[in-house]
């Protein structure tokens, strides 16, 4: 069993006037930078949209619910894409986990230069026949403010987000996480002034996390001087479903010609998964008793 030291928070304040998350991602983040040797920028970003993602999908309602956070760049990264369901269990991968770039001005990680303009898209699988998928324009591409803007923009949910990945000097991770703030659409002109005023005296959210990683003091830093009552506690991990079986069905949905091209080159084929880098190695052997399911599929 593997032990868990991330955990996320889920809180209210000002009678239920707000709703609250908050995430403590370090392990997370350092599994996932091994699992796809991600550079620092790379991490930074997989690190941010990771704990976004499991706040977010801490909002479905049901224990097969799936949020997906989807970015696509015009920059070297190029992109990200993060699932996360409401169980505590992240993946994810950047499309280019090499990329280095110089700090920007305020000498932090440049996620915002990696990602580049393009688009957020956030999709919310509910088991249903469609799922729900919302998509923006990039904002500044550093995820927190784009992931605000989605839910101004694409919910109507005036939110804050913040997240933030630090890394040690030898390029493994020290700190991770971030919160969410959401307002009720009857919370009063009171509690939005003083929670607006809250969020723009924190100037840098890893700050905060260097100072105590833990959830609860992030939110005491969002939420100063309202009472806070924390309503849940959650462990969260890295976590990828893929499996031998899941690629053995992938295969067969290739079809019986492209199978017998397989078997007719004779060598061992090697597939790997994008979300977690586990890699399952197939002999023409074992392709050859999966050509009955193929044609079976009439494929
Ligand atoms: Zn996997």
């Amino acid at each position: 069993m593997e032990e868990y030291r991330d955990y996320m928070i889920r809180a209210v304040a000002a009678d239920a006037q707000i709703r609250a998350f908050a995430i403590t991602a370090r392990d997370l983040t350092e599994t996932a930078r091994k699992a796809h040797n991600t550079s620092p920028i790379a991490t930074a970003a997989l690190g941010r949209a990771m704990s976004g993602a499991l706040m977010m999908a801490e909002m479905l309602k049901g224990p097969r619910d799936l949020l997906t956070i989807q970015i696509d760049g015009d920059g070297p990264l190029q992109g990200l894409v993060v699932t996360a369901d409401n169980q505590g269990h992240v993946k994810g991968y950047v499309k280019n986990p090499n990329v280095i770039l110089p700090p920007n001005k305020q000498g932090h990680l440049n996620v915002g230069g990696a990602i580049g303009r393009g688009t957020l898209t956030v999709i919310r699988d509910m088991n249903l026949k469609d799922p729900y998928i919302g998509q923006i324009p990039l904002v500044t591409g550093e995820i927190a403010e784009d992931l605000t803007a989605y839910y101004a923009q694409s919910e109507q949910i005036p939110s804050s987000v913040g997240l933030g990945v630090l890394m040690n000097k030898e390029n493994t991770v020290k700190r991770a996480g971030g919160f969410v703030v959401q307002l009720m659409p009857f919370a009063d002109d009171e509690v939005i002034g003083k929670l607006e005023e809250n969020i723009r005296r924190i100037s840098s959210v890893t700050g905060i996390l260097e100072e105590d990683s833990r959830p609860e003091h992030l939110l005491d830093i969002v939420l100063d001087g309202f009472d806070i009552q924390i309503t849940s506690r959650e462990d969260v991990c890295f976590y990828c479903n893929c499996s031998r079986e899941r690629f053995e069905r992938g295969l067969v949905l290739l079809g019986k010609e492209e199978l017998e091209d397989i078997i007719a080159d004779g060598k061992d084929i090697e597939l790997a998964c994008q979300f977690c880098s586990s890699t399952y190695r197939y002999t023409t052997d074992e392709v050859k008793k999966l050509l009955p399911r193929a044609a079976a599929a009439g494929r």
